[in-house]
């Protein structure tokens, strides 16, 4: 097969957006969970590649007949799981320029235009989520765009990890024995950040939480008090604002004093919440980010309607980010490079290519505008806000946690509704968590809260609307009145 003529190109370019735009209509009468068991789909693929090119025309039919009943359809409005991944039509459309611009942006000469929008456009976000000034590029930091909130927080392990040794570790690896603090409700990309970083998860210290499930600053101070003594270095404190189970927030402030008092670099992992900070009323959320923080990362993909992947990390000095992940081989030095005049994004992060992620987050930020990105944030909340409500208002359950934006913990009462023990009524949770999703009408996860077994439903697919949340809560409500009777 010759190269697609643009002709073709056109013409299967068309089909596929028209393929898209249908699927964002029809999406809500799929399965949200895919039903396929494991090895379906590979099982239904040739075990060989194609010997000669075949037609655009059987890659899309297979795109229906195979890869379809494979996805789960995480822009179903039913759908509730994990903390939804949000796309968007100007994402999209985003995200194909950027595939039809082929750009690798790795040096500002590989691409200014890749460089300078995304750091328009990241300075556009920290002024929308109130960040401080020190965070933008025209400050002494900057934000970059990543491809995950882990990797985010892995550069921010090593920035960190470069400060407290002098910059000793990237010469001869040694470091002395730093620490690194995080608390049980902490994600589990930063235990993998100690791991890949060499720091051994033994230099791990978790730190307890209070009954918000929030990091105890003063259990904080006296662990960083003992590691020192003990002779170790502590490099880095992760804050979470908004856990992954539960949506807690972490006192940033007392933690950042704490930081402040030994000189700890802190790391806010905002991953999911971040971006709730697009409306005054959630920005109490960040308290003490602007004092204390060295480094911040929120995720669009999560909740700010932008496809996967963009996660944007900021830095409060660029200094020990670039020190940490810069090496300049001859074959990339260049005269822009060499002025001190440009960023280049490859020294922000742990690959040295890069995507043109920024067209995405641009055209996202410009269709919706700061109103419309309020609006959406404010409307998931108000769903959240409301199924809570019911879950309150009926005593065969409770809710685990306090609800958080956009995502309510909750528990069915077995022990009230069938007379069971802690641990059978944690195995019946679980049960009508594995009923709820086969059923393919929602689609929620689970966490351990305090040791429980609990629904973990998030409201924040953009299609979802308060029906959709009324007739999951009634899917719920009879999933229990159906076991309960068995
Ligand atoms: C989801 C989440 C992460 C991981 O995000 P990725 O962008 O998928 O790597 C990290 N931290 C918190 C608090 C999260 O909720």
């Amino acid at each position: 097969m010759p190269d697609m003529t643009p002709d073709e190109f056109r013409k299967y370019g068309h089909r596929v957006v028209d393929w898209i735009a249908d699927y964002g209509d029809r999406v809500g009468e799929l399965p949200v969970r895919s039903q396929l068991a494991p090895g379906d789909v590979r099982g239904a693929l040739p075990a060989h590649p194609p010997e000669h090119g075949e037609s655009f025309d059987a890659v899309l039919a297979d795109l229906d007949r195979v890869v379809l009943p494979g996805v789960t359809h995480w822009q179903h409005p039913s759908y509730f799981a994990y903390f939804p991944a949000n796309a968007s039509g100007p994402a999209i459309l985003g995200d194909l320029l950027s595939s039809g611009l082929g750009v690798q942006g790795m040096l500002w000469a590989t691409s200014p235009a890749c460089t300078e929008l995304e750091m328009v456009v990241v300075d556009w976000l920290a002024e929308l989520l109130a960040l401080p000034a020190d965070f933008t590029h025209a400050g002494t930091g900057g934000g970059t765009i990543e491809d995950s909130a882990s990797s985010a927080s892995l550069v921010a392990l090593l920035a960190a990890r470069h400060r407290a040794s002098g910059g000793e570790v990237e010469r001869s690896g040694a470091t002395g024995r730093q620490t690194v603090y995080v608390s049980s409700e902490t994600h589990s990309s930063l235990e993998k950040a100690v791991r890949v970083a060499g720091i051994g998860a033994d230099n791990m210290r978790v730190v307890g939480v209070d009954e918000n499930l929030a990091m105890d600053a003063a259990v904080l101070d006296r662990a960083i008090v003992a590691d020192v003594a003990a002779g170790a270095v502590p490099a880095m404190v992760c804050a979470t604002v908004g856990t992954t189970a539960t949506g807690a927030v972490d006192p940033v402030r007392a933690i950042g004093e704490v930081c402040r008092r030994h000189g700890v670099w802190l790391h806010v992992d905002a991953a999911y919440a971040g971006v709730a900070a697009v409306c005054p009323e959630f920005r109490e959320l960040n308290d003490g980010v602007a004092d204390y923080a060295d480094s911040y990362v929120t995720d669009p993909h999560k909740w700010l309607l932008t496809n996967f992947d963009c996660s944007v990390f900021w830095v409060r000095d660029r200094g020990p980010l670039v020190g940490a992940l810069s090496v300049l081989p001859e074959y990339l030095r260049n005269a822009a490079t060499e002025s001190g005049a440009v960023v280049d994004y490859r020294d922000w992060q742990i690959p040295l290519g890069r995507r043109f992620r920024a067209l995405k987050l641009w055209s996202v930020l410009r269709w919706y505008g700061a109103a419309g990105l309020r609006e959406h944030i404010r409307s998931d909340v108000e769903s959240a806000r409301r199924f809570a409500e019911l879950v309150a208002a009926d005593d065969r359950f409770e809710t685990v946690a306090p609800p958080r934006l956009g995502l309510v913990c909750l528990r069915p009462r077995w022990e009230r509704i069938a007379g069971v023990d802690a641990a059978a009524a944690d195995e019946l949770t679980a049960r009508l968590l594995v009923e709820l999703n086969d059923s393919g009408a929602l689609y929620l996860s689970h966490a351990k809260v305090r040791g429980r077994t609990a629904l973990r439903f998030c409201v924040g697919a953009p299609a979802t609307r308060w029906r959709h949340v009324e007739a999951a809560w009634e899917r719920i409500r009879a999933g229990v009145a159906e076991l309960a009777d068995s």
